[in-house]
C-alpha cells in the first residue's frame, strides 16, 4: 500500500464486483477510504469489502439502485453525513443486455438507460454541490469501446455509454472553474461477468483480435483510474482514456 490517496473518500459505484471492485482496490492500495455501492448482490458486497479492509483501507458499502432518485438522494445524505466530504467519485455501475435492436422492447432500453447513463447523471449530480463548495474533486465515468465502435447486438448499451462521454465532456466544461476533473475511462474487453463467451474457441477468437494479446482485466481499469484520481492528472479534464489492450485507437 502506497499513500498517494491518503485521507481521500472515493465513492465506487458498482463496486461489489467486477470492474468496479478492481477499481475500489486499487483505489484502496494507495490509502483511498473506499464507499462501495451495489445494488443487489450482498454476498459479494460483503466479500469485496472484507478483501478491502484486509489491504488496511477503511471501508464501507451501501446498497443504492443509482436508476433510483429516492435512493440516490437518501444515499447520497447518509455518505455525506457519515464521511463530511467526498474527494473522487467513480461511476461505475453499469449493465448490459445482448439482444438486437429489433428484439428489445422499450423497457430495455429504458432500464439500460436509466442505470448507465442517467444513473451516471444522478450520482454525480448529488455529490457535485458538494464538490463545488470545496473548489475541488475527481469525477472519473466508466463508458465503453463500443460508444466509439458501435455493437450489433446492443444499441441501447452502445447509446448509453455515448451518452456518458457527451456527459463526461459536459460536466468537464462546467465545473474545470470549480476545482473539479471530469473524466471517463473507455474500456475494451475486461473480464468480468459481463464478458460471457459461448465457447472456448469464442474466447480465443475474440483474444486474438486484441493486439496485447489478452483480455483486461479489472485492475488495468483501476491504476487507470487511480492516475486519474491522483494529482499527477490535475491538468487532464473532459478526456476520455481508452484501456483496451490495443483494440481500438480512437
Ligand atoms: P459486472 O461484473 O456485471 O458488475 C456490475 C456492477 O454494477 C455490480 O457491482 C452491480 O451490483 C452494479 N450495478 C448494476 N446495476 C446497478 C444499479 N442499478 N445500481 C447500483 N449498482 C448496480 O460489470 P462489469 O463488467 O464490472 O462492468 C462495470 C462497468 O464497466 C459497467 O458500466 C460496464 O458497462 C463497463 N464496461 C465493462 C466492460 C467489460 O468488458 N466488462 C467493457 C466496457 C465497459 P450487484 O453486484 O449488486 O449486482
Amino acid at each position: 500500500m502506497t499513500n498517494e490517496l491518503k485521507g481521500k473518500i472515493a465513492i465506487v459505484t458498482g463496486a461489489s464486483r467486477g470492474i468496479g471492485r478492481g477499481i475500489a482496490i486499487e483505489l484502496a492500495k494507495k490509502g483511498a477510504t473506499i464507499i462501495g455501492i451495489f445494488t443487489q448482490n450482498t454476498d459479494m458486497a460483503e466479500k469485496t469489502r472484507a478483501e478491502i479492509e484486509a489491504l488496511g483501507a477503511k471501508v464501507k458499502f451501501y446498497q443504492c439502485d443509482v436508476s433510483s432518485q429516492a435512493d440516490v438522494e437518501k444515499t447520497s445524505n447518509l455518505i455525506l453525513n457519515e464521511f463530511e466530504t467526498v474527494d473522487i467519485l467513480v461511476n461505475n455501475a453499469g449493465v448490459h443486455q445482448h439482444l438486437r435492436s429489433w428484439e428489445l422492447g422499450i423497457e430495455d432500453w429504458q432500464k439500460v438507460i436509466d442505470i448507465n447513463l442517467t444513473g451516471t447523471f444522478m450520482v454525480a449530480k448529488a455529490f457535485i454541490p458538494h464538490m463545488r463548495s470545496k473548489k475541488m474533486g475527481k469525477i472519473i465515468n466508466i463508458s465503453s469501446c463500443v460508444a466509439y465502435t458501435g455493437t450489433d447486438h446492443e444499441v441501447h448499451y452502445a447509446a448509453s455509454k455515448a451518452g456518458v462521454i457527451g456527459l463526461t465532456k459536459s460536466l468537464a466544461l462546467e465545473l474545470a472553474g470549480d476545482g473539479i476533473n471530469v473524466n471517463a475511462i473507455a474500456p475494451g474487453y475486461i473480464e468480468t461477468d459481463m464478458v460471457v463467451f459461448d465457447s472456448e474457441e469464442d474466447r480465443g477468437r475474440t483474444i486474438e483480435t486484441i493486439p496485447k494479446l489478452r483480455l483486461g482485466q479489472p485492475s488495468d481499469i483501476g491504476k487507470a483510474v487511480v492516475f486519474l484520481a491522483t494529482s499527477d492528472s490535475d491538468y487532464i479534464t473532459g478526456e476520455i482514456l481508452h484501456v483496451n489492450g490495443g483494440l481500438l485507437m480512437a
